[in-house]
């Protein structure tokens, strides 16, 4: 029998990953079989990057490789979650080897760092679609779900926010590029998941989410799911200096609303504060206040110069909650 270009395909993705000892059978059967652990539950999420909406056409494959695992990967660190294995569905114009090696090479890099073992998945042939399933394990009661937070809580955000999608306006608008454009392109190429900083979440914070589609909408998430409303104090927002300077001109949408910036928010009751801002220090990862939960409804955003409002400062659909 002959062999298919896809079983060639099939050749790039058994190699791909680190071996677990929880995984009985992997890539290659039937299904694979799997072993979580006693006493933990699974935590399951997917996501899809479909060519010309999630990703410009002729982007970098290693860079879609590692977004692609590392924008799930970051659904598990909102949830608190060890990341654990992977499938993936892959829709392929053709059997461009080349391309594929290095989708494979990025994702195989951030499988590595989180090992995560890619257990299968499903390869077919049309348009250019990529979609990722991660499996993680976490303790039933320290889930950070998004229902959990509660009046009082502080608000916050790791990182920084709204590089990713000046980047992305920079790019759609083409023309010359400024000096700090690489360091923007990076922040939407290559998101890096919080999943140390979901770790130390655990049992600390009431309540996160990761912040995919802008600060206001997935804060919004949280607020719907716990009840409650929120004051964000904007000039309070940790952002780099380019996005500082869109902010200064009134251009608050890169920070409040761009996407893709894969950052934590989380909610915090105040007593616990000073024992988190010490063990995120000595972790080295930088989260930054930005607010509270409220008993209210909605977000309400003081500016800079004290001025508060409810209102938003642009329209994008994505941004309504
Ligand atoms: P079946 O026809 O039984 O569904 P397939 O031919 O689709 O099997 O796949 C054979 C094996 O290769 C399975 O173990 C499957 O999980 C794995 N596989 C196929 N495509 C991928 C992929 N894109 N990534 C990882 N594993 C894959
Ligand atoms: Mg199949």
């Amino acid at each position: 029998m002959p062999v298919s270009e896809f079983d060639l395909i099939r050749q790039f993705f058994s190699r791909a990953t680190a071996a677990r000892a929880d995984v009985l059978l992997g890539i290659g059967d039937d299904c694979a079989l799997l072993q979580p652990p006693s006493g933990r539950v699974l935590a399951v999420s997917m996501d899809t990057l479909v060519e010309g909406r999630h990703f410009l056409p002729g982007s970098d494959p290693v860079a879609l490789g590692h977004k692609a695992l590392a924008v799930n990967l970051s659904d598990l660190a909102a949830m608190g979650a060890e990341p654990a294995w992977a499938t993936l569905a892959l829709t392929l114009p053709g059997a461009d080897t080349v391309w594929l090696a290095g989708f494979m090479d990025g994702f195989a890099a951030l499988a590595a760092e989180y090992a995560v073992q890619l257990v299968g998945g499903d390869t077919t042939r049309g348009p250019l679609c990529i979609t990722v399933q991660v499996h993680g394990f976490v303790d039933p009661d320290k889930a950070l779900r998004r229902s959990g937070g509660r009046a009082g809580d502080r608000l916050f955000l790791s990182g920084q926010i709204g590089d990713a999608s000046l980047a992305l306006a920079m790019l759609q608008r083409g023309a010359v590029f400024p000096p700090e454009f690489d360091s923007l392109r990076r922040r939407l190429d290559r998101p890096e998941p919080r999943i140390a900083l979901g770790r130390l979440l655990r049992g600390r914070a009431h309540a996160a989410i990761d912040v995919s589609d802008g600060l206001v909408a997935d804060l919004g998430h949280v607020c719907a799911a716990s009840g409650l409303g929120a004051v964000i104090e904007l000039g309070r927002l940790p952002v780099s200096a380019a996005v500082g300077e869109q902010c200064v001109r009134g251009n608050w949408q890169y920070a409040l609303a761009g996407g893709d910036d894969y950052e934590l928010v989380f909610s915090v009751e105040p007593a616990q504060v000073d024992a988190l801002l010490g063990v995120c220090a000595d972790a080295s990862q930088p989260i930054q206040e930005i607010g509270r939960l409220v008993d209210d409804s909605g977000i309400a955003l003081v500016y800079p110069d004290g001025r508060v409002s409810k209102e938003t400062p642009f329209g994008f659909d994505h941004f309504r909650t």
